[in-house]
């Protein structure tokens, strides 16, 4: 069957089109368009955008700390018609079913769930294969494991290192390598309240820098394709600055990626001791070529804070709002569920909003700066509309500015900021940037071969409209989306990184995990199973 989307607006970066003309699908993949072939489909995309599906990079939607953070705040169940209401656990953060709806109805058709224990990594598929409509992937996470700081305080070389990364690569079904506050989970057991890039983890010998360096390496040597995926020491804490810097310094050249660097752009001047940083942040990037960075934007209203960084949620406990957090201790990392709200009258929660945008206005190149809130830490996924319109309008900031407090605008540059991003830029940020940092390079792209997913926009002045709810969407070339009403359910797969190892790897880890946990490894293998489930799917309303 070929399908034609007619006479639109075709904004393909990867391939440096910007032009009308039309984009034809057949078996869900892009095609050539054939000269005069009849398509089977036809869908009038005059006076309408044609892009990509967009992809986000970093988006907790699924695991272990998420599905705590709905049980924790049942009471915020937000029905999203037609079917959340009926679904359990429709809360923020949003249900399964949800989280594919709301996103597709946006035009991301690829999510990545950023942090995820090996040992929970199953559970965390079985969630993704629930969660409709969009492909997804999900970065497991090393760095505070007694496995890998035994290796580095032993001083193991690159190699032991390497065969157990891929190894937990292959175990967890992961994308990507993530590390959370490098060492300093392992350093809170042994009552750590504060912990640094140079600090070192008592027990192991060992400091935050050599655990990055070494989980650096090794992802570069195995020739993962996306980064190794940050999430530095001392988040939200002011004149951070100065952590994000020595960690983008300590990039030597290799590729690094930054997760929610807004949280790491706060200096210490003013009268209340708390100042953006962004600028002098921003200029390290743009002086970094190997480093990339998203953003994780602070948009106002109540949302829930998830992290694997037990440290720093434990510190920001009595923060919480409502009154009533989680920290889950457990292997590795541990959990913190802290709720929290963001308000627009609040000096500190005015800076964070504009220590965002000046990171995604000052940082010049958009394939080195990622769309991200962070989900939901910043902000939840949906207010992603609003954010593209306020990179877009530098009026719209200007009246935003105007009703925040004056005096968090005074320790900020944004007032002076008058870039507005090109829709181009917004889909080289949101499309083939992301497509390219996760090696996913048969999308986020439209020319022949790529897999056919596409969003279509109505161009209106009001992009957040326009981005709230696609015109069209389709995913491997069925349409899934009308005027930003789901036309139907089909599930996507997880997306998975392989690289080789000796397999020798496996007889140690078997050793290891008899010996410490008394657990076979069956215990954490993820099944091909658990990555998709069979088409076609035959969808059964909730409500029956
Ligand atoms: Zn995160």
């Amino acid at each position: 069957m070929l399908t034609r989307i007619a006479g639109g607006r075709v904004i393909d970066p990867a391939n440096g089109r910007d032009e009308v003309g039309d984009i034809c699908m057949r078996d869900g993949r892009i095609v050539e368009t054939p000269a005069g072939a009849r398509a089977d489909a036809t869908y009038d995309a005059a006076g309408k955008i044609v892009m990509a599906g967009a992809i986000d990079i970093h988006s907790h939607i699924a695991g272990w700390n998420v599905n705590t953070a709905r049980l924790l705040l049942s009471e915020q169940r937000q029905p999203a018609a037609p079917f959340a209401a009926t679904v359990p656990l429709a809360s923020a953060p949003s249900s399964t079913f949800a989280t594919g709806y709301l996103y597709a109805a946006m035009g991301f058709t690829t999510v990545v769930e950023p942090a995820v224990a090996p040992h929970y990594a199953l559970h965390a598929h079985l969630e993704l294969v629930d969660t409709p409509i969009i492909d997804k992937a999900i970065l497991t996470i090393l760095g505070n494991d007694d496995y890998l700081l035994g290796l580095l305080h032993s001083k193991e070389g690159d190699a032991a290192i390497e065969d157990y990364v891929a190894w937990t690569l292959e175990m967890s079904r992961g994308l990507g390598i993530k590390v959370v506050n490098a060492g300093g989970a392992a350093a809170f057991k042994e009552n750590v309240r504060s912990f640094s890039f140079d600090d070192i983890v008592p027990s192991y010998g060992v400091s935050s820098r050599t655990i990055v360096k070494a989980l650096q390496r090794a992802v570069n040597a195995l020739a993962v394709p996306h980064p190794l995926h940050v999430h530095c020491n001392n988040l939200g804490l002011a004149g951070n600055v100065e952590t994000a810097l020595t960690t983008i310094a300590a990039a030597e050249g290799l590729p690094l990626h930054l997760a929610h660097l807004q949280f790491y752009g706060y200096g210490k001047e003013g009268d209340r001791g708390f100042s953006s940083a962004a600028a002098p942040l921003a200029e390290a990037v743009n002086a970094t070529a190997s480093v990339t960075i998203d953003v994780g934007q602070v948009m106002f209203g109540q949302t829930v804070t998830i992290s694997s960084d037990v440290l720093r949620q434990f510190n920001a406990r009595r923060q919480a709002s409502p009154r009533k957090w989680l920290i889950l201790d457990g292997d590795s990392n541990g959990a913190g569920i802290v709720p929290y709200n963001y308000r627009r009258n609040d000096f500190y929660n005015a800076v964070q909003w504009a220590v965002g945008l000046e990171l995604f206005l000052l940082i010049e190149n958009p394939s080195r700066v990622f769309f991200t809130t962070d989900h939901p830490n910043g902000a939840h996924f949906t207010t992603y509309p609003e954010i593209f319109a306020l990179l877009m309008s530098r009026d719209l900031r200007a009246q935003w500015i105007s009703q925040l407090p004056p005096e968090a605008m005074t320790v900020t540059t944004l007032p002076s900021i008058t870039r507005e991003y090109t829709l181009p830029e917004i889909a080289t940020m949101t499309r083939s940037a992301p497509a390219k940092l996760l090696g996913l390079t048969d999308r986020g792209r439209l020319d022949p071969g790529a897999v056919a997913d596409v969003a279509v926009y109505e161009d209106t002045t009001d992009r957040a409209k326009m981005f709230r709810a696609a015109a069209y969407v389709f995913k491997d070339g069925e349409l899934v989306v009308r005027d930003g009403s789901i036309t139907r359910c089909r599930f996507g797969r997880a997306l998975t990184v392989q690289p080789e190892r000796d397999r020798a790897i496996e007889r140690r880890m078997r050793a290891y995990y008899e010996g410490r946990y008394g657990l076979a490894l069956e215990f954490l293998k993820v099944p091909e199973h658990a990555l998709g489930r069979p088409e076609p799917f035959e969808f059964v309303p909730c409500a029956s």
